[in-house]
């Protein structure tokens, strides 16, 4: 199957074929053929799959064929996204795909100037992409309806719901016109999340691809047990050692995510910062250097990196893990995009054996465990002092051995969450507590090198 199966309207063929797009990916195959006929769509699919190309080819091929003035302070299709990143990322898909047409795409997110908004969106847009916060705030100010939605797209549901946005998201739906093509996407389908879906989808089609565990299976992965206190000196060690292109750093903490900065610059390794307390500019500017190759390591707290699209990730390094076993499917997900393959190593302290177990048990993978290096406790003695922080940044001062700090619950946008990740106790220090490292048998790829640095 091609694109030109599809009978898409030429103006999006030439976008496709500009970005040398000519296979769909799966997602694309099954969800575009039954939204081109108007069908509403309950889609699982993480990003990385196409999913945002699946329903912005066949809106846009709407558009083309149903052209309309765009409504007075409203919007013909409105896509819903979790967080400011993702929100701008599909924005750009939009434009991308739209590039031959006469389609406008506007974004509107918190944490920036309403009013360049308001003033954006006097004259109505096609294509909306906002986060619920944010447009609840433009529609609460008289600035924006939801009167001339045909389409409505809610995206990455899961996330939404992890970040408490269920309440306005039930308000924003009942302002939709009853008359609208609806589509859900969700990277997992759990109970409620079907729930939600089943209060606005009619007859919907239902469309699965990468269940969890593929991506998972194309990532090798890899754990070692350190304490919390130790961990720094452990990652310092492994991106001067690891022949990494580009890694994510996750970290479950605003402050926890400066502080890996902070001290890696102690040890002049350059690294950026992506969580909720950071300004929009701070955030867009990070994700540039990274895109663009200035910087190769990206520290980020979940909600900050949710759907972040970057190529040629070759490292997820999971500095905490996630106390939701979904999230690290995500996490690993950055890397192995677009079929490629990737390397994920966690560091797992004491308290966090149990995430690592339940982990294990939803990718059904297990983590092939590899010990610390040797001559660690020296590493962990001369690792450098960090950076100090930096005068009238907005984070806690309080040095908690980087476990402490608010999870990072995205900032600017108004839906506060509700369910955040709990805080864990900090893990004893020193060395040699609780470390059961076997040894591998074999080691696989780029993290191979290290693996044997580490046996030496
Ligand atoms: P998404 O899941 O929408 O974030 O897409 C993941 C990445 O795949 C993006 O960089 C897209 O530009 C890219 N992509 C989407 N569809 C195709 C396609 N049919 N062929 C090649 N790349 C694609």
């Amino acid at each position: 199957m091609e694109f030109k199966d599809f009978g898409l309207a030429e103006p999006i063929i030439k976008a496709l074929a500009a970005k040398n797009y000519t296979t769909p990916t799966p997602i694309q195959a099954q969800a575009i053929p039954p939204l081109l006929e108007g069908r509403d769509l309950c889609g699982v699919a993480q990003t990385g799959t196409g999913k945002t190309a699946a329903f912005a080819l066949p809106s846009l091929d709407y558009f083309d064929r149903t052209p309309k003035p765009r409504p007075l302070h409203s919007c013909r299709m409105l896509v819903l996204s979790p967080t400011r990143e993702l929100a701008a990322q599909i924005a750009d898909s939009f434009r991308d795909y739209a590039r031959f047409m006469r389609i406008s795409v506007s974004t509107v997110f918190g944490g920036v100037p309403i009013n360049k908004q308001i003033r954006a969106l006097q004259g109505g847009v096609d294509v909306l992409v906002a986060t619920p916060g944010r447009l609840l705030d433009l529609i609460e100010q008289r600035a924006f309806n939801l009167g001339g939605v045909e389409i409505f797209v809610l995206d990455e549901a899961d996330q939404m719901m992890d970040m408490g946005f269920i309440a306005p998201l039930k308000r924003i739906v009942k302002m939709l016109p009853k008359e609208r093509q609806n589509l859900f996407f969700s990277a997992t389908m759990p109970k409620e999340i079907a729930e939600l879906g089943g209060q606005f989808l009619h007859d919907p089609v239902r469309v699965s691809v990468t269940p969890q565990s593929t991506t998972a299976e194309r990532v090798q992965q890899y754990a070692t047990f350190v304490n919390q206190a130790e961990k720094q000196a452990l990652l310092t060690r492994m991106v001067r050692e690891e022949p990494i292109d580009r890694a994510l750093i996750f970290t479950r903490t605003k402050h926890g995510a400066d502080r890996v900065v902070r001290f890696l610059a102690g040890a002049n390794i350059q690294a950026v910062a992506i969580h909720g307390n950071k300004s929009q500019g701070q955030r867009t500017a990070a994700l540039q250097a990274f895109r663009h190759g200035q910087v190769k390591l990206l520290v980020a707290t979940d909600i900050a990196a949710r759907g972040i699209d970057v190529s040629g990730v070759s490292h997820v390094i999971n500095f905490e893990l996630p106390n939701v076993a979904e999230q690290y499917v995500h996490r690993i997900g950055r890397t192995a995009r677009a079929g490629a393959d990737g390397i994920a190593i966690s560091f797992v302290a004491d308290d966090e054996r149990a995430y690592l177990k339940a982990i294990e048990r939803i990718t059904r993978v297990k983590c092939e465990i590899v010990p610390l290096p040797e001559g660690f406790a020296e590493m962990v003695r001369n690792l450098p002092k960090p950076v100090p922080q930096p005068r009238g940044n907005n984070g806690p001062r309080r040095d908690d051995g980087g476990r402490g700090g608010r999870p990072d619950r995205g900032g600017g946008d108004r839906g506060r969450p509700e369910r955040g990740h709990r805080g864990g106790a900090a893990a004893p220090g020193g060395e040699g507590a609780g470390r059961p490292f076997r040894h591998r048998k074999k080691a696989v790829g780029a993290h191979q090198g290290a693996v044997q640095k580490f046996k030496r």
